[in-house]
């Protein structure tokens, strides 16, 4: 049977996001085509610290969080870097993010969140079924560890937002933290559990595994650089790649941190950035951790994974081209070893990802204003892992005109 012209869709970017539209179109009785410049799964879906966190609803930017920004910028060890010279290019986002966090906005954020996040375990495990894949994604518990335990105080803003939704978490403080995860550091005298989550423990195969079962339902993915999208007087979109161009009647950009860069010549211009973010893993780590752990005051996270023992963290701005500045992940190593003290740190290999982050920490997902044929799905900046899914449930739903599984808008591209 011979699909007609509107029954195709191009994805650009065969990141975590760009794999499970492409998936769930497939399935709809889509033919679709990936384009990606490296393979399935080798940006920011490759490195991540395999969190799938259905409650993790508070927004990144928060009331009063602006007076602690100067002290982590300014300490070499703390969660966020700043490349000065980028700054000029950063203030705007900066503002908006600062403007995100009015007490007026924060609770519509963090439901929209947890709308996108609520069922990313069960909807991983549904993928996974039947791929071989299915041990890559485990039970877990998501638990953020203070030396304070003031921090773990109920009454805290990011705590209250979480009851306030119904999120499971249970406080625990003195060496109860130790009964749980029993290779923990003494210096933790808190913690928050976070039950009834998820992780992955492989991120990168996790994409890939999902890459090769849509390949198997006929998605085709092709390596190639997308150079420019151009929308045709035939009302077909053309995809300008290095060698040639694309026709296609519908696009999904899932281009992650540089989506922004080919909306911009269509007129639209995102505030997207890229947040970059560092991993070092252990791979002969001689400790197992049985959750995934956040260190809640350095703002990294610690999981067993396939490979190794993986650290992730860091909020790094320095635009999408800077070269990585590896100091960030020795920074991540040398914290994880006093989380750990028995941490072997023999082996090591380390990473930079670039999440993408729009300042209302809210993702990009539906149709482009004004650009028929054209829809987003991008911006999911620290939990695009956990909100992809649900994602491409929507992109679905989107592109074939039926009801969408979660209230879209929120998520709209023309809210800036
Ligand atoms: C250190 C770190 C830890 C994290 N931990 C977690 C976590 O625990 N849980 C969680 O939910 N999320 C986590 N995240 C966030 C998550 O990894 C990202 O939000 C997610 O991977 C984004 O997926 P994506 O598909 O949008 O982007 P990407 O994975 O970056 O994919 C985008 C793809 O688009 C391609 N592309 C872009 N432009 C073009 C072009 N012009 N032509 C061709 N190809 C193009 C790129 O090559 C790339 O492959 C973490 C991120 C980092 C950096």
């Amino acid at each position: 049977m011979t699909l007609q012209a509107d029954h195709q869709v191009t994805v650009i970017g065969a990141g975590i996001v760009g794999i499970c539209c492409a998936l769930e179109l497939s399935r709809a009785g889509y033919t679709v085509r990936v384009l990606d410049r490296a393979g399935p799964a080798e940006g920011a879906s490759l490195g991540n610290a395999g969190v799938i966190s259905p409650w993790s609803c508070v927004p990144q930017s928060l009331p009063g969080q602006w007076k602690h920004i100067p002290r982590w910028t300014l300490n070499p060890d703390g969660p966020v870097a700043l490349r000065w010279r980028y700054l000029p290019h950063l203030l705007p986002w900066i503002a908006r993010f600062l403007a995100s966090a009015s007490w007026s906005r924060i609770d519509r954020i963090a439901d929209a969140l947890f709308a996108l996040n609520d069922d990313a375990p069960d909807l991983y495990r549904a993928l996974v079924r039947g791929t071989g894949g299915e041990n890559l994604i485990r039970e877990s518990s998501y638990i953020h560890v203070f030396r304070d335990p003031r921090q773990a105080d109920p009454a805290s803003l990011q705590w209250r937002m979480r009851l306030a939704r119904g999120v499971p978490l249970t406080f625990v403080t003195g060496n109860e933290v130790r009964e749980i995860e029993p290779t923990l550091s003494g210096e933790y005298q808190a913690a928050v559990l976070i039950q009834s989550q998820a992780r992955c423990i492989n991120p990168g195969r996790l994409g890939k595994v999902l890459a090769q079962t849509a390949q198997k339902q006929g998605v085709v993915f092709e390596t190639t650089e997308v150079k420019e999208l151009i929308r045709g007087s035939d009302d077909l979109w053309q995809i300008r790649t290095a060698d040639r161009a694309i026709r296609s009647s519908q696009l999904v950009l899932a281009g992650g941190a540089w989506s922004a860069r080919l909306l911009a010549p269509l007129g639209i211009h995102v505030p997207l950035e890229s947040e970059r973010g560092y991993h070092t893993v252990f791979t002969n780590p001689g400790v197992t951790l049985n959750n995934s752990i956040l260190d809640g005051d350095r703002k990294f996270a610690v999981s067993s994974m396939e490979v190794g023992l993986r650290c992730a963290g860091t909020a790094e701005f320095a635009g999408l081209d800077a070269l990585p500045d590896y100091q960030r992940a020795k920074v991540i190593g040398r914290l994880a070893k006093r989380m750990l003290p028995e941490l072997n740190t023999s082996e090591v290999s380390e990473w930079m990802g670039s999440r993408p982050a729009t300042p209302d920490s809210l993702p990009c997902i539906g149709s482009a204003p004004g650009q028929k044929g054209l829809f987003v799905a991008f911006g999911h900046g620290h939990l695009g892992l956990t909100q992809a899914p649900m994602t491409a449930l929507m992109m679905t739903a989107m592109i074939s005109g039926t009801p969408c599984p979660i209230e879209p808008k929120p998520y709209r591209l023309n809210r800036f």
